[in-house]
């Protein structure tokens, strides 16, 4: 066996900080499955895309269920054949089914909720399909990062968390975006783990980001509903964003060009939708998650 590979000292603090993330992680996950927050279900359902779930030891997650103490757990895994150091992403698929029957008897379990991610060229009209849903209440809709300065009607924590260069370089590197994407200029990212605790309590999520990051969403997780949304013509899409009036000039001119290019990406998408009316686009992204 070869010597352990040396790292750099950027190297390792940023793989420290990664587990400190994690430890910290599965404490916030143990402490909701005991207030029954999580149900045993959904968490086994989040270690497929959650890399701090799947690391977590099973019986950790045993021992933290309600009603579940140490001999329960110890006597429920020898008879599941399930050894005494296995980490949840470790269990095979038998023996998946076998926890989940088990707690099924016991407990309510809660459907995690469905993952939708709307994404479209920029003045498609995402963000007021956005708005609406969280208004809604269907939707727990994710407030993104970006080192974009706020525009004069922005809030920061509810349109975005304005945070800057350097923040947003940190975040990346402590493995804190479910995906992060440059866009004119500017990047942004989505917060995962608000995400993921969203569909843990079986709230239906929506992501509302350009297509980049909603292609690594899909690549992260599958199950993800991408849907891209479609100006009803081209003049429309041109007219949205000159009269946006919040951009300079320049900054309007490379926004155009980004959306033509944007355009062309439609068919990697799950659904695609002419927003010609926002209540339409609305229920039909409410149907996409019922
Ligand atoms: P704006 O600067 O106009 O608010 O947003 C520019 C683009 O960034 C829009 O297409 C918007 O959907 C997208 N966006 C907003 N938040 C995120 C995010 O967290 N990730 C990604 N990839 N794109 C985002």
């Amino acid at each position: 066996m070869g010597a352990p590979p040396q790292l750099t000292p950027e190297q390792r603090s940023a793989a420290l900080a990664k587990a400190a993330q994690s430890r910290k992680r599965r404490a916030e996950i143990k402490s909701r499955i005991k207030s029954g927050d999580f149900s045993i279900d959904a968490v086994l359902e989040l270690s497929n895309s959650d890399e701090a779930i799947a690391k977590m030891r099973v019986r950790e997650l045993l021992e933290a269920l309600s009603g579940v103490g140490k001999i329960r757990a110890q006597a429920l895994m020898e008879r599941l054949n399930i050894s005494a150091t296995r980490r949840i992403g470790g269990l095979g698929r038998h023996q998946i089914k076998e926890l989940r029957n088990e707690f099924m008897k016991t407990t309510h379990a809660i459907r995690p909720g469905k993952l939708i991610v709307l994404s479209g060229p920029g003045g498609v009209g995402k963000s007021t399909v956005a708005a609406l849903l969280r208004k809604s209440g269907d939707f727990w809709v994710s407030v993104s990062a970006t080192t974009r300065a706020p525009r004069a009607n922005e809030l920061n924590g509810i349109d975005y968390f304005f945070i800057s260069v350097d923040e947003f370089e940190r975040r990346v590197k402590a493995d804190e975006f479910l995906e992060w994407a440059q866009f004119a200029g500017n990047r942004y990212g989505t917060p995962s783990m608000e995400v993921e605790d969203a569909l843990l309590r079986g709230e239906n999520v929506l992501l509302e980001i350009e297509i980049d990051g909603a292609k690594q969403v899909k690549a992260h997780l599958p199950q993800a509903i991408l849907v891209f949304l479609e100006p009803p013509s081209w003049e429309e899409l041109v007219a949205r964003l000159e009269g946006r009036g919040t951009d300079d000039p320049e900054r309007r001119a490379h926004r155009l060009q980004l959306a033509q290019e944007e355009l062309a990406a439609a068919s990697f998408f799950d659904h695609v939708i002419v927003n010609d009316s926002v209540e339409r686009v609305v229920s039909q992204l409410v149907s996409f998650a019922s």
